[in-house]
């Protein structure tokens, strides 16, 4: 049910609904009517190819992308909009930053500020955002650079970590808001492969936590090992999804199967 704002979240109500969400860029319609409820705890990998519209749908989420068409809602509540007396009116921009800081958001690359170190990059959004004491918030982010596994690299600055230290960096980041969802924008395509395994650990660690998570990955392994479900997107589309085992080995539509033949190098999937 769409509110304005005031209820007050179950653990029945899914943490985020989307409904027949479209994006469009001029005459490119990039997201063509996606529906998908995503529910507490429940860890969500997107694959499909380049193009397909996967971070256009991580950005409408957030609302770096304002949506063109359809509603979504996290923990109960519209995000970007609101009901006003049964119309959909724009949501007030302190409003709208009081429910983005409930969504973490990790990038491919990893947007540290280069002029402030790990401890600081971690501190500045409960600070600034969340208007926390800086005692407060460096007591936070000394303890998600130990769960990071950075607790030596607290005054380094981004240019003197590796790609999988500043990822990991960025993950702390996001959390040190203390999302309800956090959303993976292909967190390791940009890392030398070595580097892969340490963020995919973080990544597996938060997951374990009961952590909301949606992934686009192109790790199909990780995708499959970690998710409750996986969604196939193609061409603004929601294709196919299901339970990991079936996704990946028995897929049922054609153009899931040429993706993941394409991918994993398979010849054939047993009809
Ligand atoms: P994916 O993440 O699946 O590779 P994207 O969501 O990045 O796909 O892009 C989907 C389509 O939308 C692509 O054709 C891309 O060029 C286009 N697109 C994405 N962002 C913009 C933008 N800001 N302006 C115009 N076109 C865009
Ligand atoms: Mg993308």
């Amino acid at each position: 049910m769409a509110t304005g704002g005031s209820t007050t979240s179950t653990a029945r109500q899914p943490l985020v609904k989307v409904t027949g969400l479209r994006k469009s860029f001029g005459a490119l319609d990039v997201l063509k009517g996606i529906d998908l409820e995503i529910t507490r705890g429940e860890k969500v990998s997107i694959i499909g190819p380049s193009g397909s519209g996967k971070t256009t749908f991580l950005r409408c989420i957030n609302q770096i992308e304002k949506p063109t068409g359809g509603h979504i809602e996290v923990d109960g509540e519209l995000i970007g909009e609101k009901l006003l007396g049964g119309r959909y009116v724009q949501m007030e921009d302190r409003e709208l930053a009081r429910l983005r800081a409930g969504i973490g958001m990790v990038f491919q690359r990893f947007n540290l500020f280069p002029h402030l170190t790990a401890l600081q990059n971690i501190m500045i959004g409960p600070v600034k955002v969340l208007k926390r004491s800086s005692r407060e918030a460096e007591g936070e982010a000394v303890s998600l650079l130990a769960k990071v596994g950075l607790t030596d690299k607290r005054d380094a600055y981004p240019e003197m970590l590796s790609g999988g230290q500043q990822q990991r960096v960025a993950i702390a980041r996001a959390l040190a808001m203390r999302p309800k969802l956090m959303l993976f924008d292909e967190a390791t395509s940009a890392l030398d492969p070595e580097l892969v395994g340490e963020v995919l650990n973080v990544m597996r660690q938060l997951a374990a936590e009961g952590m909301t998570m949606i992934i686009v990955t192109h790790e199909m392994k990780f995708a499959e090992e970690i998710s409750d479900r996986v969604i196939f997107m193609d061409q603004g589309l929601v294709v196919e999804q299901g339970p990991p085992h079936q996704l990946f080995s028995a897929p049922a539509h054609p153009r899931t199967q040429a993706f993941l033949r394409a991918v994993l190098g398979k010849q054939a999937f047993p009809s």
